[in-house]
């Protein structure tokens, strides 16, 4: 097991050594280029990932990520944007003491180079774990005066780290409003990082908490909102538009039902009556009318799935009140009581019109009685369905005249 130290461990260390500190070896490359660095815009960025009360889903959807990738993030592929040097919990090479020291070396302001904290899952209110002598979640440990070591909870790295960080980050519903562990009973006092941090925090840059909820969130809306925070950093990007709760404004601000593919039903007042249906899920729980979630629009991984493309329900996930305030998740939200009945009502109607419509299109100009089609038998319309379809092609070639209507029978042009 790798021994736990207390102090400067990185003056201790070849910064050349693979096993070396990803920071100390970066700083050593940004010293050589402090001049420019004083200058700006910066090169390098790091981003200190740090796990709460999380289940790793966060890290999954980002490492999924694609517009941008975190590849590209990494890499410093993206026009104008500085490369992020990642220190992650499991993606990172160093172990034990080596990685610690990146956190460290941030805290003593080190590094040569601004950085971002990053909170995945709810922060735990160590106070309580500490009267037993416990701690909920840890990263590295330090010494005690009486020679023993205790580990560092991140609840404690955040607080460390987060006033000197050019911007703080919390991804997924855990970090930003407390998520499942601060569900009601939870015995670990779990919170959100604006919770913890208070109202009064700001970043270096003057920022709040940045918040990218969601239970995993969508991974490119964090790669994308890094992207461009980072593009403000550098003094090329104006500072993204963020809505009063710290969302990304742009990806946050439709609901799920609106960009739902489903959605066509609900008008047309057409329900599931079980999972796997096909039509609109709201009888089933839904609660997509009122949520704010992009994954209709943008796909949970490379635009493909999404919690209704794959048959799911919403259950509000990305939002607050999630998930008390949307259970029990296999009923009905009780304010669709209301709106389904109105929409069966209308759509009833509405889709009668529409089929009748869609029966006259499904022909062309050639076969008003008869249709040649060797596959099936299609009915030659009523007469009612014909004075309908008449009245309302008069009315559509209102003001205009209906293509054709200038030749005769034998095929004359009469204009
Ligand atoms: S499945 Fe949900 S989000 Fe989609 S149309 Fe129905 S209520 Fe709206
Ligand atoms: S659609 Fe609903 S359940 Fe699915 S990710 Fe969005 S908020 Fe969460």
């Amino acid at each position: 097991m790798a021994e736990i130290a207390n102090g400067n461990v990185a003056s201790n260390m070849d910064p050349d050594s693979w096993a070396a500190p990803a920071a100390l070896r970066e700083a050593r490359l940004q010293e050589a280029k402090s001049e420019k660095l004083n200058l700006g815009p910066y090169d390098v960025v790091h981003a200190f990932w740090l796990a709460g009360m999380s289940c790793d889903g966060c890290s999954i959807c980002v490492v999924g990520a694609t517009s941008p990738s975190a590849e590209m993030l990494m890499a410093g592929t993206i026009p104008g944007v500085p490369r992020v040097v990642l220190h992650h919990p499991v993606l990172s090479v160093e172990a034990g003491d080596a990685f610690v020291e990146n956190y460290r070396m941030a805290e003593r302001g080190e590094l040569g180079a601004p950085y971002v904290v990053i909170f995945e899952g709810s922060v735990a209110d160590e106070r309580l774990a500490e009267k037993h002598g416990g701690y909920w979640s840890a990263l590295g440990a330090e010494k005690l005066p009486n020679g023993q070591s205790k580990p560092i909870p991140t609840a404690s790295w955040l607080s460390r780290l987060a006033p000197n960080a050019a911007a703080t980050i919390a991804i997924g519903t855990c970090a930003t409003w407390g998520g499942v562990p601060a569900a009601a009973g939870n015995p670990t006092g779990a919170m959100g990082v604006m919770d913890f941090l208070g109202q009064n925090y700001r970043s270096d840059l003057g920022l709040p908490v940045v918040n990218i909820p969601g239970c995993s969130p969508v991974g490119d809306n964090f790669t994308e909102t890094v992207a461009a925070v980072l593009l403000f950093l550098q003094g090329l990007g104006p500072l993204p538009e963020f809505d009063e709760l710290g969302r990304p404004a742009w990806l946050f601000q439709e609901t799920v039902h609106q960009r739902c593919g489903r959605a066509g039903f609900y008008e047309e007042g057409l329900f599931a009556e079980s999972y796997g249906d096909k039509e609109c899920l709201v009888e089933v729980g839904c609660w997509g009318p009122v949520v704010q979630c992009n994954i209709t629009q943008r796909g949970a991984i490379n635009g493909m799935g999404g919690c209704m493309n794959t048959g799911g329900i919403c259950i509000g996930c990305t939002m607050p009140g999630f998930p008390d305030r949307f259970a029990p998740f296999y009923k009905m939200p009780p304010g669709s009581l209301v709106s389904t009945n109105l929409s069966r009502v209308t759509g009833t109607f509405i889709r009668t019109l529409r089929r009748l419509t869609q029966q006259f299109q499904n022909r062309t100009t050639r076969w008003d009685d008869h249709v040649p089609s060797g596959w099936g038998n299609v009915d030659k319309p009523s007469f009612a369905k014909r004075l309908v379809h008449e009245v309302y092609e008069k009315y559509q070639f209102l003001g205009t005249s209906k293509p054709g209507s200038h030749v005769d029978k034998t095929g004359e042009d009469n204009r």
